[in-house]
């Protein structure tokens, strides 16, 4: 007799729902992956390991190795890198790229939260929120489009009727909605909306560029999932100018040491104006399949608080 949790990963790992599921999965990133190429992105390979990594705007346990007496962060996203990535004669960049993020426990309940998880992450050189607004919306339609065509068997035997978008989708600001439906917003329209939603300017990490016109409010912007599944990416226009950067650090109370070299780079005017995004698979593979929890799509799901057998 194998212990309970080890029978409950088999279990899992053999069965046919996670099959379908991974087709669904495949379906998607065979889709970006031609996406990406077809609007001339180069494809970077991940960060795993650095001395910085995204500071984040809320709490995780932190995530740290020693390499003889160095001190090195697993990547919590490569938002750092990305902008680094676009000093030589490049657009656009993308990364499949594997976070780290050793959330409080309480987010296990959630039901969209990992200690492991995967972004598609890019970044566009000279672009602006429209853009990646419009460029992400593309991005969708063609996903939505090869699930449905190519996975009617997967989603049929998962039973979920997957709804094509309305595009242009619809665009919120996160200081309205938190006036009119309180702190729990996020939920509220997650599960009232009928489609995806834009939630623009949140204030949240130093590099999401602030808008000078209308000082604290933030060129950001984030994609909400309906039917309760919750946000699905988060992006931004960032900063690029030193003093810029400084002001935000200042206003996040953040220690600069950590950052002397990325701030030397910016000192040094190398830094080019960029707007990216990025967005979970798992968050979306589990938006398209109508997974109950993310665990559902990740084969070896770390959900926080859980026990961990793989
Ligand atoms: P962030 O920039 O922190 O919003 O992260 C980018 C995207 O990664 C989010 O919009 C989610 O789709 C996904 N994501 C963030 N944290 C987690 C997590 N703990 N587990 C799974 N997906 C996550
Ligand atoms: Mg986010």
């Amino acid at each position: 007799m194998m212990e309970w949790q080890v029978q409950k990963a088999v279990t899992k790992l053999q069965s046919n729902r996670l099959t379908a599921i991974l087709k669904v999965q495949s379906a998607m990133m065979q889709e970006v992956h031609d996406y990406m190429h077809e609007k001339g992105l180069l494809q970077l390979m991940p960060v795993m390991i650095s001395p910085i990594t995204d500071p984040l705007n809320h709490s995780v346990l932190e995530g740290e190795i020693s390499y003889y007496g160095d001190k090195l962060q697993l990547t919590k996203s490569m938002i750092l890198h990305k902008q680094l990535s676009l000093l030589g004669d490049r657009e656009g960049v993308y990364i499949v790229s594997p976070n780290v993020r050793l959330e409080p426990m309480e987010r296990g309940a959630t039901g969209r939260h990992l200690l492991e998880f995967t972004q598609v992450d890019f970044e566009l050189k000279g672009k602006k929120a429209a853009d990646v607004m419009e460029f992400m919306e593309a991005l969708y339609a063609r996903i939505f489009a090869k699930v449905k065509k190519e996975c009617a068997q997967e989603l049929a035997f998962l039973g979920r009727t997957l709804k094509t978008p309305h595009f242009p989708m619809k665009k919120f600001d996160s200081a309205e909605l938190k006036r009119t439906l309180g702190s729990d917003w996020e939920k509220m329209v997650s599960k009232t909306a009928g489609d995806p939603i834009w939630v623009t300017n949140h204030e949240r990490e130093f590099y999401d560029k602030e808008d000078l016109d209308r000082p604290f409010t933030y060129l950001n912007y984030d994609v909400i999932y309906p039917e309760g599944f919750g946000e699905g990416l988060s992006g931004a226009e960032r900063e690029h100018e030193h003093p810029r950067i400084l002001e935000r650090m200042h206003r996040n109370k953040m220690e600069l040491g950590p950052y002397g070299a990325y701030l030397e780079v910016a000192k040094a005017g190398l830094l080019s104006p960029s707007a990216g995004a990025g967005f979970g698979v798992e968050r979306l593979v589990r938006f398209l399949c109508g997974a109950k929890h993310i665990e559902e799509v990740a084969p070896f799901a770390k959900v926080p608080g859980g026990k961990f057998v793989f």
